[in-house]
């Protein structure tokens, strides 16, 4: 009877395995500011130029303040589609004014110039400029995305547990988003898709074409089963004539939500997509 009971779990164990795998996975990187898809999230934006670098006309901000509802509209509609409510506030910096950086951002002899940055401002630390968001606003969830006046790939700076026990100030979360790459405009209709998807990455959501977080393999198993998915960007797009997405074709796709927390029905292709996404517990 003790060798059925025990062949029985091995045989539970062996079918959750590929599911415990990817809520590891998941549950590992859901830490930071932005923790959880859900709730009342502020968005703080600051419009940043650069020494020796143009400073935002008031057109080119006006054009990323319609950005914005545009952004997270969309992520609220797809959010819905799964049943979650959210909703969006934004708190602005350097709308009137650049803030100047005195470093580089993405700089990689400083991977912290977003610290120094808040230091400008007067505040001594991330955690310190956190904790007076906190006490001023109401919400749940809290990014900060720096708009940068110049060319470069935007990335987002979101944080595992490790990596908060490791460095407290990282745990206010961060995008940075440069109003040109490759010389297309951040507001250009095949590149409105750019914000959504860091933001996205700052709840946790993995990148799904070849890279840090998949293979080649792994790309391709994304491109046939989700080609709408955000989190593809417009790798579909780079060898091909045809016009790129505009933001209202791209999803928040099945696996994402899975990872994301937005719903719970695991299958079993989402282990392929997250055999690259590191844990402690993983090499
Ligand atoms: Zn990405």
């Amino acid at each position: 009877m003790k060798r059925i009971v025990f062949l029985f779990s091995m045989m539970i164990m062996f079918l959750c395995w590929g599911q415990n795998i990817v809520d590891n996975r998941l549950n590992f990187r859901t830490a930071g500011s932005a923790y959880r898809l859900k709730g009342k999230i502020l968005q703080v934006n600051f419009f940043v130029s650069c020494p020796g670098y143009p400073v935002w006309t008031m057109d080119q901000k006006n054009e990323i303040m319609e950005l914005l509802p545009e952004g997270t509209g969309w992520l609220k509609k797809e959010a819905a589609r799964y049943g979650q409510p959210i909703d969006f506030k934004f708190k602005n910096y350097g709308y009137k004014t650049d803030i100047i950086s005195n470093s580089t951002p993405h700089d990689v002899d400083n991977p912290f110039w977003q610290n120094d940055l808040i230091k400008q401002l007067g505040y001594p630390s991330m955690m310190d400029f956190y904790n007076e968001l906190k006490r001023n606003n109401d919400f749940d969830q809290v990014y900060v995305v720096f708009f940068i006046n110049r060319e470069g790939v935007s990335y987002a700076n979101l944080t595992d547990r490790d990596y908060v026990k490791e460095n407290k100030d990282s745990f206010l979360e961060t995008a940075i988003l440069f109003n040109q790459f490759e010389g297309k405009s951040l507001v250009g209709k095949g590149e409105r898709y750019t914000l959504p998807h860091e933001i996205l990455h700052l709840f946790g959501a993995l990148d799904l074409y070849e890279g840090d977080d998949q293979s080649a393999y792994s790309e391709d198993v994304a491109i046939q089963k989700i080609p709408n998915s955000i989190m593809l960007g417009s790798v579909r797009f780079l060898d091909e004539d045809e016009p790129q997405y505009e933001l209202p074709e791209y999803k928040i796709d099945e696996f994402t939500a899975y990872f994301l927390s937005l719903h719970h029905e695991y299958k079993k292709w989402y282990k392929t997509l997250s055999n690259k996404c590191k844990t402690e517990n993983s090499e």
